[in-house]
């Protein structure tokens, strides 16, 4: 049995300090991701003070970031999880087998999930409440399309992405943490100006229960020459990184910014 390796460093449930969580995607292989891992644990440590630092992986290197990194200050997570705990649900990964490997996060409502696998709020909320049952902190994204944004309803399309998310209630609310990620940056090159970021991070704020309480990250095309403008805004309190997040150098600068 794969011997489980669980990071100890406690879980961010206030906004204290930034927050960087590394979105693989669907990339890798054990011998890449070996030399991806080497090159962020080269300086880790010294970013590590001033920022907790996470990546998400494809479930099938849960066990060799485990392994790599355990004690180490980088937690790490998983990019989705089912809403069910058990049964017949071919191709599913439930949120108790996530903690086997020593996941701290889980991702849920990436806009890839919505869009591609048609995951409906109710069913993104379903997945929070899962992952929370069992200790896992679920990053829920949230964000509007283009033609959303165009047509002046980004705050109305997050509203009703939160709305089954918020109805779990503040005790569950303060327990996880949100991820505006606007569909039309994401992988694009195209990022939202610190500014039209901003506002809707202070939107988002508005609606949490206890809002000093959650998170608020910020994701599409955060790069190293654009973070610390971004994370210099007063409600964005750290990024989801895609793309950058394979390029150790990269993403260690973005949550150095
Ligand atoms: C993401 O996948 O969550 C993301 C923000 O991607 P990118 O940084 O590549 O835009």
């Amino acid at each position: 049995m794969l011997e489980t390796a669980y990071n100890t460093a406690p879980p961010l449930m206030h906004r204290t300090g930034r927050l960087v969580i590394g979105n693989w995607k669907m990339n890798g292989s054990l011998p890449s991701n070996m030399s991806l891992l080497d090159g962020l644990l080269s300086t880790v440590e010294s970013v590590a003070k001033t920022t907790q630092l996470a990546i998400c992986v494809p479930f099938p290197y849960l066990a060799q970031v485990s392994q790599k990194l355990a004690d180490l200050p980088v937690t790490w997570g998983a990019q989705d999880v089912s809403a069910h705990t058990s049964g017949a649900y071919t191709g599913e990964v439930s949120a108790a087998m996530l903690v086997e490997f020593g996941c701290r996060w889980v991702l849920v409502g990436h806009s890839e999930r919505r869009t591609l696998h048609g995951e409906s709020d109710e069913w993104v909320a379903a997945k929070a409440k899962a992952a929370l049952s069992v200790g896992l902190t679920p990053v829920v994204c949230v964000g509007e399309s283009l033609a959303e944004r165009d047509a002046g309803q980004a705050q109305a399309v997050i509203e009703r992405q939160l709305a089954p998310v918020l109805a779990m209630g503040e005790a569950a609310v303060k327990q996880l943490v949100v991820a505006y990620e606007p569909v039309w940056a994401i992988g694009t090159g195209r990022t939202a100006s610190p500014e039209q970021a901003q506002e809707i991070h202070a939107s988002i704020r508005q609606l949490l229960p206890s809002p000093s309480h959650t998170p608020v990250l910020y994701g599409g095309s955060v790069k190293p020459d654009n973070a610390s403008t971004l994370f210099s805004m007063p409600d964005i309190d750290g990024g989801l990184i895609g793309g950058a997040s394979l390029v150790a150098a990269d993403f260690l600068a973005i949550a150095n910014s």
